[in-house]
């Protein structure tokens, strides 16, 4: 009975150790996409400002279209003066030109603002890249030695999984079965130490003659409160 007690608390020693291991490899893969998240948002954010730099050059390229349009308008009117005959014809050409010479002056005027509108824009926005470059490479060093620490977690999950499974190889199919339901039914802790009378795992006091058969140990006890398998450590039990 003593060997299976030591071979039980073996196995919930190693189980907590790698419960304990897994949820820190949780918290380190939580942390890790959580860096992940926020530099893909601020890419996020730099893009759609990249796509609506390129919505004004676009504009500026429209205008441009339209400020050739126009001055090709007014050299061609600018030609045909050569060729009126009337006063009338005279005017209406002079107002021709004068009106496509104020929509190139206007039209120049919103390409000088939109250029300038761009450039400095330009400027903000290779900013923002080199930043998030930095914050970029920053992230994928901590997210690589966050990594890294993982994988050591890992192999020390594996070996104490290793370790355990040699374990249950020894003990009774049914006693192992009982251990598992009660890790999952009391949070991971199927074993339960005793001192000073009570079971450590739920604080109640035991009746005094299940504590002389655990003394004894020459049998599995388990806690009538809270059904956790009691040991007496030796020390103890001496
Ligand atoms: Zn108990």
């Amino acid at each position: 009975m003593k060997k299976k007690l030591i071979l039980l608390e073996n196995l919930q020693a190693l189980d907590s150790a790698i419960d304990g291991k897994r949820a820190s490899q949780n918290t380190l893969r939580a942390e890790n996409s959580e860096r992940e998240q926020e530099v893909s948002s601020l890419r996020q954010a730099l893009e759609a400002d990249i796509a609506q730099q390129a919505g004004l050059e676009r504009q500026k390229a429209e205008l441009e279209v339209s400020l050739d349009a126009e001055l090709e308008n007014i050299k061609r009117s600018e030609s045909h003066v050569k060729e009126i005959r009337t006063n009338k014809e005279f005017q209406a050409v002079g107002r021709e030109i004068s009106t496509a010479r104020k929509q190139v002056s206007e039209l120049e005027e919103q390409i000088l603002a939109l250029t300038s509108r761009i450039e400095e824009f330009q400027v903000s926005l290779d900013a923002r890249r080199s930043e998030l470059n930095a914050i970029e490479e920053q992230n994928s060093n901590a997210i690589s030695e966050k990594e890294a620490v993982i994988a050591v977690f890992q192999g020390e999950i594996d070996s104490a999984s290793n370790n355990r499974e040699e374990i249950i190889k020894q003990l009774p199919a049914n006693l192992v079965r009982r251990y598992h339901q009660l890790r999952d039914q009391r949070r991971g802790q199927a074993l339960a130490e005793v001192q000073g009378g009570s079971c450590l795992g739920c604080n109640m006091h035991l009746p005094p003659q299940l504590y002389n058969t655990l003394f004894r140990g020459d049998d599995m006890i388990f806690c009538p409160h809270c059904q956790r398998i009691l040991i007496l450590k030796q020390e103890q039990a001496q």
